[in-house]
């Protein structure tokens, strides 16, 4: 059985202003050791907010994060400081997260030698390694960010992101700012450094392509919640939640099977006050009058393959 890196369970809440939203509701999220869970859903479902959530990057108004069986509140501050290091985040933009003032050389030294995993002279040496492991020229580690192209910037966001040693990588529409070629360049870093590495990700995207091309796995967002979650050749082919089935219609160039999909009418509600019972009900082709009240939860439907919906229970 797999060991389980990263688990986020039942968790809830964002203050924002006087309102509470609910950008994530209840969501259960695991992460195995070495897999690519593919976290998918138009913007505003929360997925970004579960991304932080999963890297600490934003408070939990309840709920547990665990790493490794462990649960992270439980931690002394010392553990708790080191396995913040396990997990690192990847940015959309990487230049506007790169300080234009400093140059790559202490953008990318910064966090290890604050951590004491290097000395500071080893911080030359170090960095240019790091860029070498991104397909990166080392000589230029005394250059700045304006001095590189956009594809170059997204490798020296990773250089960064694996200067602290990270197991889980969380990354944020990490290629959505970059040309296609570019693009597929960088997936394809990612996926060489997972196996050089043993990295396991967690890869947000609202690009169904993106996250066919990298995930073992893929978890549908909406509103909050997750709705679906299967292996990734499963869920191309045979689709079970109304939702995703909308996502895959409304992405022709994926070439996947035309099932009965049927496009989704209406726009993404508010999440200030989303629908109750099952969140998709007031755009779903196929709501009956239980999906206006009662909330369906994510059921095994296949092995490994999870759907919130209550056409599951109709037979
Ligand atoms: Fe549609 Fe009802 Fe299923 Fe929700 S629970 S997706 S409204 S059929
Ligand atoms: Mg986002």
């Amino acid at each position: 059985p797999l060991d389980t890196a990263a688990r986020i369970a039942n968790l809830f809440g964002a203050q924002r202003s006087e309102e509470v939203v609910h950008a994530v509701d209840h969501a259960n999220l695991s992460i195995h050791s070495g897999e690519v869970v593919g976290l998918v859903g138009e913007s505003g479902c929360g997925k970004s907010t579960l991304g932080r959530m999963a890297v600490g990057l934003h408070t939990l108004s309840a709920g547990t994060r665990w790493w490794k069986g462990a649960d992270m509140a439980q931690l002394s501050t010392a553990e708790r400081r080191r396995t913040q290091l396990a997990m690192q985040m990847i940015f959309q933009d990487p230049y506007a997260s790169l300080n234009p003032r400093m140059r790559i050389q202490d953008i990318v030294g910064e966090a290890p030698l604050a951590h004491g995993m290097i000395a500071a002279t080893e911080q030359k040496d170090y960095v240019a390694g790091l860029l070498q492991k991104v397909g990166l020229d080392p000589a230029l580690v005394r250059r700045f960010p304006h001095q590189f192209s956009g594809g170059q910037r997204a490798r020296i966001g990773i250089a960064r992101a694996l200067a602290v040693k990270p197991e889980l990588l969380v990354c944020d529409e990490a290629v959505a700012a970059l040309d296609v070629s570019i693009q597929a360049q960088v997936l394809n870093l990612f996926m060489e450094l997972r196996n050089e590495l043993k990295l396991t990700y967690l890869f947000i995207s609202h690009d169904l392509g993106v996250v066919r091309h990298v995930s073992d796995r893929v978890v549908i967002m909406y509103l909050g919640r997750i709705v679906e979650s299967s292996p990734t050749a499963e869920l191309f082919v045979q689709p079970n939640h109304p939702y995703t089935n909308a996502l895959l219609a409304s992405a022709p160039k994926l070439e996947v099977k035309k099932i009965d999909f049927v496009a989704v009418k209406g726009e993404i509600p508010s999440p200030l006050h989303p629908p109750s019972g099952c969140h998709f009900h007031p755009r779903c082709p196929h709501a009956m009058p239980r999906c206006s009240v009662e909330q369906p939860l994510l059921k095994e439907i296949a092995p490994q393959h999870f759907s919130a919906c209550h056409l599951n229970d109709a037979t």
